[in-house]
């Protein structure tokens, strides 16, 4: 099990919160203008990384906010959280921060 820690609660069981799956899919802007394999790629089609993946988690049983957190998906190590008016807060150390900040460089530079 793992031990997730809200960042307005604190560290609680895994079996309190609901993940919502990846984290950062932007909606399409003009969905009109979409094929039906570009609308199901955006409705369905998910990454499933084997290391660092970003994901959005709920507090269901506590505080019932929305957070992302970063996990690598071989060691269930939890890197760092994230609220959606707040960056990156890593656990241990400043370099989360570092990375999520290149990272979402990276993605902002595939999405133009
Ligand atoms: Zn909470």
């Amino acid at each position: 099990m793992l031990l997730i820690e809200c960042p307005w609660c604190g560290p609680r069981a895994e079996t309190e919160f609901s993940c919502g799956g990846e984290a950062d899919i932007a909606r399409p802007l003009d969905t009109d203008k979409l094929t039906d394999k570009e609308w199901g790629d955006y409705l369905f089609m998910r990454k499933n990384p084997r290391g660092v993946h970003r994901e959005q988690w709920m507090h269901t049983q506590g505080c019932r906010r929305w957070f992302k957190a970063q996990r690598d998906t071989v060691s269930y190590e939890i890197q760092g959280y994230e609220t959606f008016e707040r960056p990156l807060l890593a656990v241990d150390s400043a370099e989360a921060n570092t990375q999520s900040t290149a990272q979402n460089k990276a993605q902002e530079g595939k999405a133009s």
